[in-house]
């Protein structure tokens, strides 16, 4: 009998094939084997979850980690040990919100070093597009970025501005040359105002449906004008879906997510001055966001990945319009994915499916998002039924500041596996830099 390093079975494994209960035996950090539940596997260690789920380590394709630079926001090791604790294996960062914003191989360089050593998962790495580093583009994804963030509207930021259409159209046409992938935050600026004051009615109207619709409109042409691939991120407005699926429809190489706020949260129920909500886009109507639930189960979504981008509580004054924006949450997305989806019907598979399997092959990711043999062991002994209040000063984000804060959620990360050692304080994490 070959032996395996770790042995690890439940009754309800979630795979590539659906729930089933199974025993998965992993060597060399890999899964070598799905084989049925009670299959004698002879291995050190042989866990049993019994009627516990195990999922795949989720793949979270939007984290700002804000290192170097800003790392009192967020670091790699706050990061990636919040991850872990919330049943995510990888992250793939965010170019903006570190100094220097990665929008060039120096800026990745120094990326790296601010994450060395210090990651308790698997960390890949958005580049940036910006105006003036076309020319970066190439080397930057030869060094194994996954694609280009770029901005139709402010960032936020001054060191990452947005790119014009025409900058937008030249970044497209460069990426498409070597197959690059292209990740944008789509909000028409000429339809964004500053907000009339600081209640969140006027957040939300300074940021109407029209400005990403718009914008996304303004995306797919581009995309079918010059063949490159695009990716919508946080998709907030339900007015965005019927133009994604007639992009498709007609070719386009257009993909798109949402995330957790805007699928569990909405704006009738933000309590007036608690910007823990403030993010961009906003999160909108609760008729909206049914209409988000629809246009993920139809696949016009097809990733649900966190956003996660956090500042120092000091930056989230009381006032929608002066407050920084941005949501915490990357420890929370599971849970708060699953309280709603299993609300509406949806099983643990499709949560997987839009939390580990699409974003893993958007993100180019071969290696993740599903127990398969072949894939690298990242597993998560997952109860489903745990009722878990949250409190944003136990959460392993760097500050405290989370919109779930005092809510219950359904489901608690127990054990999560990096390649097959559990996840324990030492940090095993690898840059995934390469076709991983
Ligand atoms: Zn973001």
């Amino acid at each position: 009998m070959t032996a395996y390093e770790l042995v690890v079975r439940s009754r309800r494994v979630v795979t590539p094939e659906g729930e089933r209960a199974a025993a998965v035996a992993v060597r060399g950090g890999r899964v070598a084997a799905v084989e049925p539940y009670g299959a004698p596997l002879a291995a050190p260690e042989d866990v049993d979850l019994r009627d516990l789920t195990l999922l795949p380590g989720l793949v979270d394709t939007h984290v700002h980690v804000n290192d170097p630079g800003r790392a009192h926001w967020e670091g790699f090791e706050t990061a990636t040990r919040a991850a872990a604790a919330g049943g995510v294996t990888t992250i793939v960062d965010m170019p903006l919100n570190a100094l220097p914003p990665t929008v060039s191989p120096d800026a990745l360089d120094a990326k790296l070093r601010a994450a060395e050593g210090r990651c308790h998962v698997d960390v890949a790495f958005w580049g940036g597009a910006v105006p003036g580093n076309v020319e970066e583009l190439r080397p930057l994804h030869d060094r194994g970025v996954r694609g280009f963030k770029c901005f139709m509207s402010p960032s936020g930021v001054d060191e990452f501005p947005p790119l014009s259409p025409a900058e937008l159209r030249a970044a497209l046409a460069e990426a498409a040359g070597f197959g690059g992938l292209v990740v944008v935050h789509a909000e028409d600026p000429a339809l964004l105002r500053e907000p009339g004051g600081p209640s969140y009615r006027q957040f939300l109207e300074s940021r109407p449906d029209a400005a990403e619709r718009g914008a996304v409109e303004l995306l797919a042409e581009e995309a079918a004008r010059t063949g490159a691939r695009v990716h919508v991120l946080h998709v907030s407005s339900a007015a965005c879906l019927d133009v994604l699926e007639a992009a498709r429809a007609r070719g386009v190489r257009i993909s798109a997510e949402t995330c957790p706020h805007y699928l569990t949260l909405d704006a009738e129920q933000v309590p007036e001055g608690d910007t823990a909500y403030k993010c961009c886009p906003p999160i909108r109507s609760r008729a909206n966001r049914d209409l988000l639930w629809d246009g993920l189960a139809r696949g016009v979504l097809d990733c649900v990945v966190s956003d996660h981008s956090p500042s120092t509580p000091d930056l989230k004054v009381p006032d929608f319009a002066a407050a920084w924006g941005g949501v915490s949450s990357l420890q929370l997305g599971l849970p708060a994915v699953w309280t709603e989806a299993s609300r509406r019907g949806f099983g643990l598979p499709d949560v997987v499916r839009w939390m580990a399997e699409r974003p893993a092959e958007l993100a180019g990711l071969p290696g993740k998002g599903a127990i398969a043999p072949g894939r690298d062991a990242d597993l998560v002994a997952f109860d489903p039924d745990a009722a878990v209040q949250v409190d944003a000063a136990r959460l392993h984000h760097r500050n405290p500041v989370t919109p779930y804060h005092g809510r219950t959620l359904r489901g608690a990360v127990l054990t999560t596996w990096l390649r097959g050692r559990p996840v324990d304080g030492v940090p095993h994490g690898r840059f995934l830099l390469g076709a991983e």
